[in-house]
């Protein structure tokens, strides 16, 4: 059986659809091999050992499957290694092969998975023999290899190590001592007294590419896939907004290396590869590693209060500008991630709410609640580390539905009951207007530039807008890509789709369409002409003001009280 999904990714991605040639040997004589259904097969029955022999089709370069190329290859076990039933909890014994050719002399293996001879903490492996001590471990480590770059670092005494691969002149040393502040940061939070990692070496293995974004998690490392412009430049000194984005990549998968591959769902703890796995909790498996990824580049003094505050504000933006999430509650997302999260079309504005942006607002309100709660004595930290002190000697810490609340009442000291059916099982959002103050921000909201000259941005005035998001055609037309509910373009009977062509009878493309708006104010009326499919249509929409709002959270009590649990909260 081949999995149809790897753990981290909640789709099901039918990876035996890459199994292009299969068939089995038993003592040198073939033996009948046949398709039972979608991901497994049956063999004749044999005397003693069986070979089965598979070809696959790795040309995924994502960090969910496998792809292998002459610049380098990669593959997570879920998409390679056929899982023989019964033996899923037997040793298992791999061999990589070096391929054939003196380009690839230089190639190296970069996994967490265990070499069977040599050392198993240094960066880099010799191709040969692997082990794991079951099939769960031998798909929880990606294996990468080429002629890659590293840095490492130690972090409270652990090995980690950052793997390049692709093209760039980045600055890894600096990489790896920026990575160092948030790995020891993190190891801290959830170890203060031990300081003890959960392995015993780490893995970041990131693929550069021109445009692209996304981090796996696993036990020992992450696969990390993100554009060559995130990594910074040998001479640069700041934080730029674009590797700003990786670092909070890399934190939040190495978060995760406790949140959700250790202490997880406990519906997690034997995953059923061949189908869906639901859970009502990855508003906390991913909500909460959300909250932590960028509180813990503050904490680590990465980057400022200030930089953290404009990250959250921009989160909190995104999840008040869809009403989907009148919809659908956190706790309903995370068990419909299968269906909806991985599988967004252009009505999920209106029909569904992000697990992670909306469970990242949920992690800060829970936080600052517990904070005022104990006045400011205890915090989320002391709840995150009483569901690690759970833990069984495999430092598994399974948990079950409910649990999360039960503890975060007990550290609160005061039933949260309330809290999580309004904000976790309900559609209501997070009161942070409210809590931010106990900590002496206030929250505010102004106008998107949009529909206005630069000067007048965050105006009182609103500009006027269709409510909908624009896309753009190969041609430059402007299409709808989003129509937002009861907006003036739905209003009117556009839809997602449509190619707008010109307003009041004067062409508009994507380029020229939000400037063309700033002829208009709210309420007035435009004449739309329109194509859906090859029929041109007219629409007469009458302009709303703009839905998309801005937020900005702003430090507005210097007090020595406020600025002290401010530290308490985000570091010094
Ligand atoms: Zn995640």
């Amino acid at each position: 059986m081949l999995p149809v999904w790897i753990p981290g990714s909640y789709m099901v991605r039918e990876f035996a659809r890459n199994i292009v040639s299969i068939a089995a040997h038993a003592a040198c004589e073939p033996v009948a091999i046949e398709k039972q259904d979608k991901c497994t097969w049956v063999c004749a029955p044999t005397q003693g050992p069986l070979t089965v022999t598979y070809e696959v089709y790795a040309w995924d370069l994502s960090v969910r499957a496998a792809n292998l190329d002459q610049t380098h290859g990669f593959f997570n076990g879920t998409s390679v290694f056929l899982l023989a039933e019964g033996f899923r909890d037997a040793p298992c014994e791999i061999e990589i092969v070096r391929p054939v050719g003196h380009q690839y002399a230089k190639w190296q293996v970069g996994s967490a998975l265990s070499a069977k001879n040599g050392s198993n903490t240094a960066p880099v492996k010799d191709f040969g023999f692997f082990v794991a001590r079951n099939y769960d471990e031998l798909v929880d480590h990606p294996v990468e290899m080429g002629a890659f770059e590293h840095a490492s670092f130690d972090a409270h005494g652990v090995p980690h190590h950052v793997l390049v691969t692709g093209r760039h002149r980045a600055d890894l040393s600096r990489v790896a001592s920026d990575f160092k502040e948030f790995c020891e940061a993190q190891i801290t939070l959830f170890e203060p007294a031990t300081q003890r990692a959960p392995f015993d070496a780490y893995w970041f293995l990131l693929t550069v590419v021109s445009d692209g974004y996304g981090g796996l998690e696993h036990r020992a490392s992450t696969a990390l896939l993100a554009s060559r412009d995130t990594l910074p430049q040998p001479g640069e000194t700041k934080v730029s907004a674009q590797y700003k984005k990786l670092l909070s990549l890399a934190s939040h998968e190495y978060f995760h290396a406790w949140n959700v591959k250790r202490i997880k769902p406990a519906r997690f703890v034997r995953y059923d590869l061949s189908q869906e796995n639901y859970t009502k909790q990855l508003w906390f498996f991913e909500g909460f590693t959300d909250y932590y990824d960028d509180l813990m580049l503050c904490r680590a003094a990465i980057i400022t209060p200030l930089e953290y505050l404009e990250i959250e504000a921009d989160n909190i933006a995104r999840v008040i500008a869809q009403s989907g999430r009148r919809r659908q509650s956190v706790a309903a997302s995370s068990f419909d991630a299968w269906v909806k999260y991985y599988r967004q079309d252009e009505n999920a504005a209106n029909s569904m709410v992000s697990y992670y942006q909306k469970g990242a607002m949920v992690g800060m309100a829970l936080d600052l609640t517990i904070r005022e709660a104990t006045q400011h004595t205890r915090s989320l930290d002391d709840v995150m580390r009483a569901l690690w002190a759970r833990r069984d000697g495999d430092d598994q810490s399974p948990v079950a539905e409910g649990e999360i609340e039960r503890i975060a009442s007990e550290v609160a000291g005061r039933d949260l009951s309330d809290f999580f059916s309004n904000v976790v099982y309900g559609t209501e959002d997070p009161d942070l207007a409210a809590l931010l103050p106990t900590v002496g921000i206030t929250m505010s909201w102004r106008n998107r530039g949009a529909g206005h000259t630069l000067s007048q941005v965050g105006s009182e005035l609103p500009p006027a807008s269709f409510n909908v998001k624009w896309g753009a055609e190969a041609n430059g037309d402007a299409r709808i890509a989003q129509a937002f509910e009861d907006g003036a373009a739905m209003v009117a009977g556009l839809s997602a789709g449509d190619i707008v062509i010109a307003l009041d009878g004067l062409r508009v493309t994507a380029h020229t369409i939000e400037r063309r708006l700033k002829n208009y104010c709210v309420g007035e009326t435009v004449t739309v002409t329109a194509f859906r499919r090859d029929e041109l249509m007219t629409f007469t929409v009458v302009l709303q003001a703009d839905t998309q709002r801005i937020c900005v959270l702003t430090i507005t009590d210097a007090s020595p009280e406020a600025t002290a649990r401010r530290i308490r909260w985000l570091g010094a």
